[in-house]
C-alpha cells in the first residue's frame, strides 16, 4: 500500500478550525500515514497534537513562518515551512514571538480601520475567534461574516476587503534570516507555494536559487494555489537546484475547502526531510 504523506496543515493554534487533537484524528480518518502540523509562526499545537496522536499515524512537527523578501518595494510576503526544528531554540522562538505580536497589532489596526469607515466590527470578538492562537486575516474574515458584511471567507479576502483597502502588511522575518534561524535550530526549510500567483506577487527564480545556496531544502510544488503549469515549473526548478519537492493540502478546516490529503509528498522526499531534522517524527 502506498504511504500517504501530507506535510502542510493548520489547527486552531493558528488559522485552522480543528484543534490540534482534532487535526490528527481527522488525518487518520482521511487515511493519511503522515501529517505535518504547520501552524503560522507557532509551535503551540505540537504538544496537544502529540498527546492525541492516533495509533499508526506519524506526526511531523513544523511551522509556517511569515517571511518577506526585500528585493522589491513594498517587500514581497512569502511563507517558509520549517520542519523538525528544536522548539526551544532561543533565537527562532524570539523571532516567532515577534511575528505573533506584530500580527496582533496589525489585526487590531485592520479592525480599527473598518470601524473608522463606520462598520460595526469588534476587536475583542476577533481576538476571541483566534482562541489564543496566532491571529490572522481568517479571524477578521470571521468577524466580517458575523457582522453580515460578507457571506464567505473567500469574499472577505476579495478586493473590497482584506485583499484591498483593509489589507495591511505585518512585520515578517527577512527570508534569508529565516532560513538561517531554521537551520541553526536544526530544522528543514521548505518554500511553501512559491509560485502561487493567484495569491499575489511571487519571487523570481533567481531568488529561489539564492535561497537554495543559503540552505533552503525544498519547494512545495503540488498545492491548490498552483496551476498545473506552475506545479511543473516548480518541479523543474527544484530538479535544477537539487531541492526536494513536496505536495500538501495546506488544510485549514472550514476556513478553506481543500481536504486533508488532497495533495501528498513522495516518501523519498519525506525521508530526506526526516533525515535532516533534529526533532524526531512522533508516532501514534
Ligand atoms: P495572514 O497570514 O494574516 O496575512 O492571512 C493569510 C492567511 O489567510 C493564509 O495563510 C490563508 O490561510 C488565508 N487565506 C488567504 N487567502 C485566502 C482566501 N482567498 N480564502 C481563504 N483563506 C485565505
Ligand atoms: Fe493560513
Ligand atoms: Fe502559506
Ligand atoms: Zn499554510
Amino acid at each position: 500500500m502506498n504511504t500517504r504523506i501530507d506535510l502542510h496543515a493548520h489547527s486552531t493554534a493558528s488559522d485552522g478550525t480543528l484543534t490540534p487533537g482534532e487535526l490528527v484524528q481527522a488525518a487518520a480518518a482521511a487515511g493519511l500515514d503522515v501529517v505535518a502540523i504547520t501552524d503560522h509562526d507557532t509551535t503551540a499545537g505540537w504538544e496537544p497534537a502529540v498527546r492525541a496522536l492516533p495509533a499508526g499515524l506519524r506526526l511531523v512537527r513544523g511551522a509556517e513562518l511569515s517571511c518577506r523578501w526585500d528585493g522589491e518595494d513594498p517587500a514581497v510576503p512569502l511563507h517558509l515551512l520549517a520542519y523538525l526544528f528544536d522548539p526551544d531554540d532561543p533565537d527562532l522562538t524570539a523571532a516567532l514571538s515577534r511575528v505573533r505580536h506584530a500580527r496582533v497589532e496589525r489585526g487590531e489596526r485592520i479592525v480599527r480601520l473598518l470601524q473608522a469607515d463606520g462598520l460595526e466590527v469588534s476587536w475583542s470578538e476577533t481576538l476571541a475567534a483566534a482562541r489564543g492562537g496566532t491571529v490572522g486575516r481568517p479571524h477578521i474574515a470571521q468577524t466580517l461574516i458575523r457582522a453580515g458584511l460578507v457571506a464567505t471567507t473567500s469574499e472577505a479576502f476579495g478586493p473590497d476587503w482584506l485583499g484591498g483597502r483593509y489589507r495591511l502588511p505585518k512585520e515578517d522575518i527577512e527570508v534569508f534570516e529565516a532560513i538561517r534561524l531554521v537551520r541553526a535550530a536544526g530544522g528543514v526549510p521548505v518554500f511553501a507555494h512559491p509560485r502561487a500567483t493567484r495569491r499575489g506577487r511571487v519571487v523570481p527564480d533567481e531568488l529561489i536559487a539564492d535561497l537554495a545556496a543559503a540552505g533552503l531544502a525544498g519547494l512545495e510544488a503540488d498545492h491548490e494555489d498552483h496551476t498545473p503549469a506552475e506545479r511543473a515549473h516548480v518541479r523543474a526548478l527544484a530538479a535544477d537546484l537539487g531541492l526536494l519537492v513536496t505536495g500538501a493540502s495546506d488544510f485549514h478546516g472550514a476556513h478553506k475547502t481543500v481536504r486533508l490529503g488532497a495533495f501528498t509528498t513522495d516518501p523519498q522526499a519525506y525521508e530526506r526531510i526526516v533525515a535532516a531534522g533534529v526533532t524526531s517524527v512522533a508516532s501514534g
